[in-house]
């Protein structure tokens, strides 16, 4: 018997109307902020993974799926930004858009060493705004994120902000790292001592207890950061604090990838344990000109959905309170009942039928089950009267309806938005 490939899951029906819930909150949540939806492809080349978030990051280093063809090799995608804006410059959407609000749900994946909230395959639900440097789309991206928290009823998170500057402030940071820990070296890890030499500002944001000891003590706040920097943070802060967004301004919070540049941010949950980030995002300023586009400022952040689900509360499982289960009973009936059944779908009513040939007392244990809210019945008796019978599952009472008036009667009846005007043509 095959088995699933380890870090994936099987998302079984019972717990989708979780998953589409939160797809369809974020889709409301996004569209009131005015982003649209970009859907990028799920393979890329893996050159650009390279480019984007550093040949020195451990996502690139060893958790990238990557497949070779005789010019390329190509990864699947670990993450949504280098997507979008691979696609944003090869779309001209800086000539056609210019300022872009975009936003994407799907699958990404990394070659992680799988464990409670860490998949190989896993979902992001996230954002890009890209043609701008004002400070201000700052604070919306990260009100949007506050928001879409409030939307999915998820409390207790924390924001935490910091601003790594631009890329001579980045330098900067590197330096005053470097200089308050060259000689403190056997104190750290074998990975923060790699870390110096390959992606330094990762130290400051190492797990490890004794390297966080030593790193607490080199004093970081906010000297790195030149003037314009400073400003904007700080103008970043005061819209934060207009808004009433909580949030904990941490200098060790670095994120890894080489493309951030200014404001990062990440969202915890304590609920969540070892993994506790709910999701992260930040400014990439360079990013879009690094992959041959023109200068263009730009910010974004993604949600791990499966993080998401971890610590919002369970929805009961809804069955369909409206649905209308057809119980055919005999050949005649069962044709009938699929003319019936047609009928009732093309006027927009959630409707399905026994397929299985159970007695009377079996699918209308199966209607039970499934939660329909009406039930009709179709025998010999009724084809002969040209009637069906037609029960309420909730009131019990059962009465006979002509043939000819069921559909109409059903849709008086039922509640579901019904898109399809009652003079449909289709129906027969
Ligand atoms: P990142 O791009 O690593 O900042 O990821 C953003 C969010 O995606 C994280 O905060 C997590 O919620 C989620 N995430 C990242 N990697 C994984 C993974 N391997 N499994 C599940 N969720 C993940």
């Amino acid at each position: 018997m095959f088995k699933k490939v380890p870090g994936t899951r099987d998302i079984l029906p019972q717990e989708v109307s979780r998953w589409q819930n939160i797809e369809e909150i974020s889709r409301r949540v996004f569209t009131i902020y005015n982003y649209q939806e970009i859907r990028s492809p799920v393979i890329e080349e893996a050159l650009l993974f390279n480019r984007s978030l550093g040949d020195s990051t451990e996502i690139v280093q060893k958790q990238m799926f990557l497949t070779k063809s005789a010019k390329s090799t190509y990864a699947l995608r670990p993450e949504g930004t280098a997507s979008v804006a691979r696609s944003y410059i090869e779309n001209n959407l800086n000539k056609t858009q210019g300022f872009v609000k975009l936003y994407y749900i799907g699958p990404m994946f990394r070659l992680e060493r799988p464990q409670k909230g860490r998949l190989r395959q896993f979902h992001h639900l996230g954002c890009e705004v890209i043609g701008s440097v004002e400070p201000l789309t700052d604070v919306e991206i990260i009100s949007l994120a506050d928001n879409l928290l409030e939307a999915f009823s998820i409390a207790d998170y924390q924001i935490h902000l910091n601003s790594l500057g631009c890329s001579k402030d980045k330098k900067e940071l590197a330096r005053i790292i470097h200089k308050g820990l060259k000689d403190k070296l056997s104190k750290l890890c074998a990975d923060c001592r790699r870390r110096l030499k390959i992606n330094i500002l990762r130290v400051l944001d190492c797990k490890n207890k004794t390297c966080q000891e030593v790193v607490r003590k080199l004093n970081i706040h906010d000297e790195h950061l030149c003037l314009q920097c400073k400003n904007n943070f700080e103008k970043i802060k005061e819209g934060l604090d207009l808004l009433k967004i909580d949030y904990h301004i941490n200098p060790f919070l670095v994120r890894g990838l080489d493309y951030y540049t200014g404001t990062v941010f990440e969202i915890t949950h304590k609920q969540l344990g070892a993994q506790d980030a709910l999701g992260a995002g930040g400014r990439y300023d360079n990013l879009i000109k690094e992959l041959g586009g023109t200068q263009a400022g730009a910010i974004g952040f993604a949600f791990g959905i499966e993080r998401l689900l971890l610590v919002s509360n369970p929805k009961p499982q809804t069955s369909n309170p409206k649905l209308v289960y057809i119980i055919p009973l005999g050949e005649k009936a069962r044709i009938e009942g699929s003319k019936l059944l047609d009928n009732l779908r093309k006027a927009g009513i959630a409707s399905d039928t026994d397929y299985e040939g159970k007695s009377l007392k079996g699918a209308m244990r199966r209607a039970n089950d499934l939660g329909a809210k009406y039930v009709v019945i179709i025998g010999e008796d009724e084809i002969k009267k040209s009637v069906v019978t037609l029960k309420d599952m909730e009131s019990g009472e059962q009465r006979e309806v002509r043939q000819n008036d069921i559909v109409r009667e059903l849709q008086n009846k039922s509640q579901i938005p019904n898109h399809k005007s009652q003079t449909n043509p289709n129906i027969k």
